[in-house]
This record gives structure tokens, sequence and C-alpha cells, in this order.
């Protein structure tokens, strides 16, 4: 393909959504250009374990084997602590008679993996090549163009395109769709630790001042610390020794890190959570974090990545079948997104609010650690296999609170 022919879909990002589209669109039979500004294999700063769930999608987009091939840690289920309150351990519930576990291994080696497999579907993928702007005609995208790494001008035509570039693709930019949630203020510190000790793998969810940190073993010692704190914590400091001090701070992460050392500099997102309205214009749907992102405690991010690239998939195959590139030929996905993702979401900014409330937390961790049927409910939840209507729901609300009283009344 040279610069100026088209293409039917042109995917912008070879992230975890921008692969799973190429893929999911080349298995229905579409010629996709997926257009990747870094060179892979490339990091990017994540929790890196991926809800049970996912695990289907990847299995459908043919990469499951390949990824169990690299023996990647299965984590158990969520290990949650606040505010001096003990470890309570929640293994994800079986599902069918099933039992559930989440993968866990570093982004640097997913994403790579998920990019070569792309190439070998005969995917056009062309790394190094930056999209700088959308090509809109009468109110609908048709294309895009950029510049590679030697600085030469590309661009690009399309029937539809797939911003997948992530917090900061093009065209939350070029559309002005960010929507900046200021008063989360919230800012990441990663890195990666070798020698750290456990006895079973779990996510480890610490909360605690100033912040929390999820923790996720990723290969043999190897675990991967992300502390969450308000952003204007950090204003003036050194990002390592504040990041140190605070992750050592925590009396369970001490005894975990005993003998632990951080194997890089530690890496930072800032502005962390940010909304997005959705794009008023036809050709373009938006997948990934490029649709929003709230905040990684309940670390949905690749499963909603993976499952917002199969729906994307299925409405721009209808596009094609209709021949309907329109704005109300593609606006099926926005509904098909909100259905899926909504609950979800507002169970995360439930956690959210209680997260940073001691007395809340404490409590929650409480009730929870004496009714593990609704301990299992919600971690199932997190874990994106058990609907999210289970647990954002009267019923669940009643149970919760029911189990609060017995407790109180020491029933
Ligand atoms: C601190 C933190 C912890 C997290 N923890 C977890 C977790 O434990 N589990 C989980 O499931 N999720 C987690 N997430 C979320 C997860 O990382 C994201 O949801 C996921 O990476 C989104 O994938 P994506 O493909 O949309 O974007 P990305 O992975 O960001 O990929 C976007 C790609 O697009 C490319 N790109 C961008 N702009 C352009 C352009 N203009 N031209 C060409 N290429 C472009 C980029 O180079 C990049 O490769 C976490 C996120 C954060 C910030």
């Amino acid at each position: 393909m040279n610069h100026t022919e088209s293409t039917d879909v042109i995917v912008i990002g070879g992230g975890p959504a921008g692969s799973a589209t190429a893929l999911y669109l080349s298995m229905k039979g579409h010629r996709v250009l997926l257009l990747e500004q870094a060179h892979f294999p490339r990091d990017k700063v994540c929790g890196e374990f991926i809800s049970p769930a996912a695990d289907d999608l990847l299995d459908e987009l043919g990469l499951l084997e390949s990824i169990e091939a690299l023996s990647p840690q299965r984590l158990l289920g969520v290990s949650i602590a606040a505010y001096g309150e003990d470890e309570l351990n929640i293994d994800y519930p079986d599902l069918s008679g099933q039992k559930m576990a989440s993968l866990s291994l570093p982004r640097i080696t997913l994403d790579a993996l998920m990019l070569d497999a792309v190439e070998q579907k005969g995917v056009k993928v062309l790394q190094g090549h930056k999209v700088t702007d959308l090509i809109l005609q009468n109110d609908q995208v048709v294309g895009v163009e950029g510049r590679d790494d030697r600085k030469n001008p590309f661009s690009f035509k399309a029937k539809v395109v797939v911003d997948a570039g992530g917090r900061n693709c093009i065209s939350l930019r070029r559309l002005g769709l960010r929507q900046e949630n200021v008063a989360q203020g919230k800012i990441a510190l990663a890195a990666h630790w070798s020698g750290a000790e456990f006895s079973q793998p779990y996510c480890f969810m610490h909360i605690s001042r100033p912040g929390y940190t999820g923790m996720a073993p990723v290969g043999p010692g190897q675990m991967n610390v992300v502390l969450v704190v308000d952003q204007h914590l950090i204003h003036g400091k050194n990002a390592d020794e504040f990041y140190r001090q605070s992750v050592l701070k925590n009396p369970l992460r001490r005894k975990m890190l005993a003998n632990a050392t951080m194997t890089e500099k530690v890496r930072l997102v800032e502005s962390l959570a940010y909304s997005v309205k959705p794009p008023s214009c036809g050709g373009l749907l938006l997948v990934g974090d490029a649709t929003g992102f709230m905040d990684p405690f309940t670390g949905e991010g690749i499963f909603l990545s993976l499952k917002s690239a199969q729906l994307a998939a299925g409405v721009i195959d209808r596009a094609f079948a209709e021949d309907n590139f329109s704005f109300a030929g593609l606006s099926q996905y926005e509904n098909l997104r909100q259905k899926e993702f909504s609950k979800k979401f507002v169970l995360s900014k439930i956690l959210q609010g209680m997260i940073y409330r001691p007395i809340l937390a404490r409590w929650m961790i409480r009730v929870l650690r004496e009714n593990i049927t609704l301990a299992q409910k919600l971690v199932g939840v997190i874990g994106d296999y058990v609907p999210a209507a289970k647990v954002v729901s009267l019923t669940y609300l009643v149970q919760f609170l029911s189990a609060a009283c017995r407790r109180l009344l020491g029933k």
C-alpha cells in the first residue's frame, strides 16, 4: 500500500484495543491498516492483571494459546486490605463449575504478542507512524494524516477510522471530546520489583494513606506495584523517593517487599481519570481508553478494550453490509457500549467513593469478611464475568445491609 491508497478500515494505535479491533475486522474479511506511533515492544503503565472474562475474548481472537505458552501468572482473586484492617483474600467464584483466575503478565509482552498476531493475520501494520489529524468531509471522517519517524508525511483514506490511540488519542484533541475530571485529580506511579514474597498469587489491593496500591505478581518473584495518590501530593518531590516511601509505609507491602528491589525508575500517569463525549460525526468509532478512563482500582481496562473492539467490529461489519458509514449507521455502537458497561461503571464509582473514606472502607471489608458469598459475587463482577446488575441492585444492597446489621447485633 502506498501513501495515497485507501482501505476499508484504519485503526489508530496498536495497544490491546487497536490490535483486537484489527483482528476482529480481519476475521470478518475487511481490509485493515493499523498505524502505531511507537515501535514495539513498547511498555505501558498498567496494573497488568486482566479480568478472567478476558480469557474468552482472547481465545476468540486466537491469542490465548500463545499467551498460555508463556506460562503467565494466574491470580486466584483479590486480596484487599484497608487502613490497618487485615487482608481479606477473596477467590474468584467458579463459573458453571469452572475455576476462574485472572491472567497477569507484563504489558510489554502482551501488547507485542497481540500486535505480532495482527501482522500474522495479514493486516498491514505501520509502526513509527503517528497520526496527527483526521480528514473530515461533510461531517464524516474519511481518513487520517500524519508523519512517520523520518518526518515523511502520509495520508490514508478509509470508509471507517477506529481510534484506539488510548488516553492521548488524536480524536479527543481534534474533536474536543475529552472532559477532564478535575475532581478526581489522581496520579499513578508504577514500577516493577524483583524478589517480592507472598504465599499465594492474588491481586493485592492495599488502601492506606496517602493512597492505594494494586500489586500483581507478573512472574517468579516479580511484582508490578502501582500506587495511586492525589496529584498535588507529589508536587515538587522526587517521584522515585515519594513512590518508594509511600509504598513501604504500609506494613503489609513492607513485608512483601522487604527483600525486593525496584528494577526500574518509577513511571507516571497524570490526570488519571477523564470522561469522553462520543463523537458526533460519521466514519469514526473510539475503542479502549479513547472512550474514557475512571480509575484503575477495579482493573478492567484491558477487558473493556477487548470488549469494545468486539462491539465496534460487529457494528462496522454491519455498516459495510448496509454501505452506511454515517453517524446514524454507526450509532448503534454507543448504545451497545452503554448497555455492556454502564452498570460496571456505577459499581466502580461506588467503590471509589468508599475506598477514600477509611470508616466506610473498613466497614465494607468487615462485612465482606463474614459474608463470603457477597464478597465473591463482588469479585466476580470486578472480574467482569458476573453481570454487574447482580451487585448494582436493590437485592444486593439489602443483603449487604442485613449482613451489616447482623454483624452489629452480633448474630
Ligand atoms: C495506572 C494504571 C493501572 C492500570 N491497571 C490495569 C489493570 O491492572 N488491568 C487492566 O485491565 N487495565 C488496567 N489499566 C487500564 C489499561 O492499561 C488500559 O485500559 C489499556 O491499556 C487500554 O488499551 P488501549 O489499547 O485503549 O490503549 P493503549 O494501551 O494506551 O494503546 C494505545 C496505543 O496507541 C498508540 N497511539 C496513540 N496515539 C497515536 C497516534 N496519534 N498515532 C499512532 N499511534 C498512536 C500508542 O502508542 C499506544 O501504543 C490501568 C491503567 C492505568 C493508567
